[in-house]
């Protein structure tokens, strides 16, 4: 058995982690690779609605109007498109070895700074945060390395900037992350579960709890 507390023999792709923080890091690695797949799951419908599918009301029913604005007949099918496309090419980055990370100590908050589109510069807060708290800055950072910039953090300001100014949600990592969570998260037992129907987004706008995911 290697020394979890050992530094990892990769140290090309897991610069300054140890076995330990890889081991975690790769779980949350595949509960990310989970989300995004719910994520498109859900948004795909959207794109070309099935025959008997009202697309107005799923899209209500499916809180999909929190993160994305509200249902538009022209815009929600290209909204879904441009989603699911962007959470491929990330999905893309998490399944390829080319993509890095360098643990950053003596920073408390991660980030893609210098901006090197295959690395991630983990701060010491990765580690001591809650599972689904690392899991959405996991994905929030990847959406950086498909070039998007941050517009809004956290939840109420990310349904609000939904409700306010859409095409701009559209391109806000926060949006992206949080949404993958909560389409994740209704599978998970013991998570606070989201109702089908928050016509006001009360309950997309709330913590998403301290529910740990196995393995980190
Ligand atoms: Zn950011």
């Amino acid at each position: 058995m290697s020394d979890p507390n050992a530094l990892h023999p990769d140290q090309h792709r897991f610069k300054n982690l140890t076995n330990d923080q890889v081991r975690r890091l790769q779980k949350i690695m595949d509960f990310a690779v989970i989300s995004i797949d719910h994520a498109i799951k859900r948004l795909q419908p959207m794109i070309s609605p099935p025959v008997g599918c009202n697309p107005a009301e799923r899209w209500n029913r499916e809180n999909y109007h929190c993160w994305w604005g509200e249902f538009d007949a022209q815009r929600s099918s290209r909204t879904a498109q441009l989603c699911v496309t962007r959470y491929q090419a990330v999905k893309g980055k998490l399944n390829t070895s080319k993509l890095r990370f360098k643990l950053r100590k003596e920073e408390r908050y991660t980030n893609v700074a210098p901006y090197w589109g295959w690395r991630i510069y983990l701060g010491a807060n990765f580690f001591r945060s809650r599972s689904l708290d690392s899991l959405s800055t996991l994905i929030h950072e990847l959406f950086h390395l498909i070039g998007l910039v941050d517009l809004r953090y956290s939840r109420d300001a990310c349904v609000t900037l939904a409700q306010t100014l859409p095409i701009l949600a559209r391109g806000n990592p926060d949006n992206y992350a949080y949404y993958a969570l909560d389409c994740y998260r209704n599978q998970l037992s013991g998570a606070s579960h989201l109702a089908m129907d928050d016509p006001y987004c009360q309950l997309a706008r709330q913590d998403h709890g301290s529910i740990r995911l196995p393995g980190t």
